[in-house]
């Protein structure tokens, strides 16, 4: 039973081959239907044994943002997650539906609503800051998903199995800050050079920041996190009373997205 079917498989990667060669997005998508037919899910890979004691948090140090180190560092995310570049927000608008973020900049004043007063210093309100998935410890978006698609790990990362996505959008109405987005339109089409290492998603699907989970479960750090050049993010174990984010915490004040949604965020921010 096995053998065969081991033959099946072999056979379809053959045929899968052949077709993909000239496939359009419409038979892409099949053969991503098919292919999670036939070896299950990809979002649900087990990861390495010791990473289950882990509890990963990242701290953001607004003071050493710049325009240029944001751009890198999303930069980073969207060519390594395939993340489509449809038309993006236009300066001022504080929405568009088709656009696709995972780690974005965001006015101080729409980051944090309720930690605004009129006497801070204008060189923190009036900077933008980057915001991200919060990777929250209680999160909003897995309690009312209802396939399962959107599900925490034992180290507390709020991850997608793009397969089982149904596209209800449930998730994005509970997500208290906007850290999810809906593919309205065809993924692929707009992505940038495609990086085989990650899938793609189908139109129809929700995506959003997985804090890198695949780099994580190499030992590496998150991209975002790869491409600064000047410790604007720190990331690390939160378990770990010696690991660098525990230090930069202990030593300096930080303050979290909405804190009174009692969502428990783990991005934390250096104002
Ligand atoms: S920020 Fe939103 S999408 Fe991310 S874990 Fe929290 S509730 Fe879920
Ligand atoms: S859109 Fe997808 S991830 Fe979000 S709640 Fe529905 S099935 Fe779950
Ligand atoms: S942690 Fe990874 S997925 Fe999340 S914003 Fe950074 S690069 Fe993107």
């Amino acid at each position: 039973m096995k053998s065969d079917r081991r033959h099946f498989l072999k056979a379809a990667g053959v045929a899968t081959i052949g077709v993909a060669a000239g496939a359009t997005a419409a038979e892409a998508n099949l053969l991503d239907s098919a292919k999670e037919l036939l070896l299950g899910p990809k979002g649900a890979a087990p990861y390495p044994e010791a990473k289950k004691n882990a509890r990963w948090a990242m701290v953001v140090d607004t003071r050493k943002l710049t325009a240029e180190s944001m751009e890198k560092m999303i930069h980073a995310c969207n060519h390594a997650h395939n993340i489509p570049l449809h038309p993006l927000r236009k300066k001022g608008d504080k929405y568009n539906k088709d656009e696709i973020k995972w780690i974005w900049e965001e006015e101080f004043e729409n980051a944090f609503p309720g930690q605004m007063n009129e006497h801070l210093p204008p060189k923190v309100t009036q900077n933008e800051v980057l915001v991200l998935c919060n990777q929250c410890e209680n999160p909003a978006c897995v309690r009312v998903c209802p396939t399962k698609a959107t599900f925490q790990r034992d180290d507390g990362i709020v991850i997608m199995d793009f397969h089982r996505c149904i596209g209800c959008r449930f998730c994005m109405a509970a997500c208290p800050y906007g850290s999810r987005s809906f593919n309205f339109k065809d993924p692929r089409i707009a992505s940038l050079e495609i990086n085989p290492e990650f899938p793609t998603r189908m139109k129809g699907v929700v995506e959003k920041c997985n804090f890198c989970a695949e780099q994580l479960d190499k030992g590496l750090q998150p991209h975002c996190v790869e491409a600064c050049e000047n410790g604007e993010l720190v990331f690390g174990d939160m378990n770990d009373p010696e690991s660098e984010i525990r230090k930069v915490l202990r030593n300096n004040y930080t303050i979290r997205r909405k804190p009174e949604v009692g969502t428990q965020p783990q991005v934390y921010y250096i104002v």
